[in-house]
């Protein structure tokens, strides 16, 4: 009797652990979504596709945001989608898993990786948007805005942006901004996304907005 109730405790205790860790974890953990990949591609030109710039720059922020201290949750890595091959609708399923991913991390906050595009090629600049009826998701925005702005030498810098239309912004779990690194449509800027210096310079940018909105 003795020796079950001890190792009833033990097993109590390691779960105990488990679940105390696992929160600690989460207080430190940021999602960062890199946005499209697989067979969805997002916004493509002549010569570039989204998915490869908002995965490169994402893998910069998370090198950052780890070199910080933070703990990084990807929803991808790599050329994928967060689908299952063959998947009838696979937008709609990668939509899904990626507001299941949040829900499951718990994170601090999480960031969506994006490029924008215009009709009018004269069109460009950062802009980042978050949930309008959030106001921790508009103060994150505003940080991250105001340090692209500065980082990344605006000349006509935009507001930060509330929306209440975006899948991801409308139901994710927690803080959540959708970055809009710059114009594809943009011969200037389409030709800086994919210089990784610039991409660097992102990444700083993104990261230290969320440093500054994290009181760090
Ligand atoms: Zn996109």
């Amino acid at each position: 009797m003795g020796v079950m109730l001890l190792v009833g405790a033990f097993v109590l205790s390691r779960e105990v652990v488990q679940v105390v860790s696992q929160n600690r974890l989460a207080a430190r953990t940021i999602v960062v979504d890199a946005g499209h990949g697989g067979d969805d591609p997002g916004m493509v030109t002549e010569t570039l596709k989204e998915k490869d710039l908002n995965l490169e720059v994402a893998k910069k922020l998370q090198e950052y945001l780890e070199g910080q201290g933070y703990h990084v949750e990807m929803t991808r890595t790599e050329d994928t989608g967060l689908y299952q091959e063959g998947t009838r609708n696979q937008k709609v399923q990668d939509m899904q898993n990626r507001v299941a991913f949040i829900g499951e991390k718990t994170p601090l906050l999480t960031v969506s990786i994006h490029q924008n595009s215009y009709p009018d090629p004269s069109v460009k600049g950062p802009q980042v948007f978050y949930y309008e009826d959030s106001v921790e998701g508009e103060k994150l925005a505003e940080c991250i805005q105001g340090q692209m702005d500065e980082k990344l030498e605006v000349e006509r810098p935009r507001e930060a942006k509330g929306n209440r239309t975006y899948y991801l912004l409308k139901k994710s779990a927690g803080i959540l901004n959708i970055v809009e690194c710059g114009f594809m449509t943009n011969p200037e800027e389409a030709e800086l996304l994919q210089r990784e210096d610039y991409q660097e310079k992102i990444a700083e940018a993104v990261g230290k907005g969320i440093l500054e909105y994290l009181g760090k």
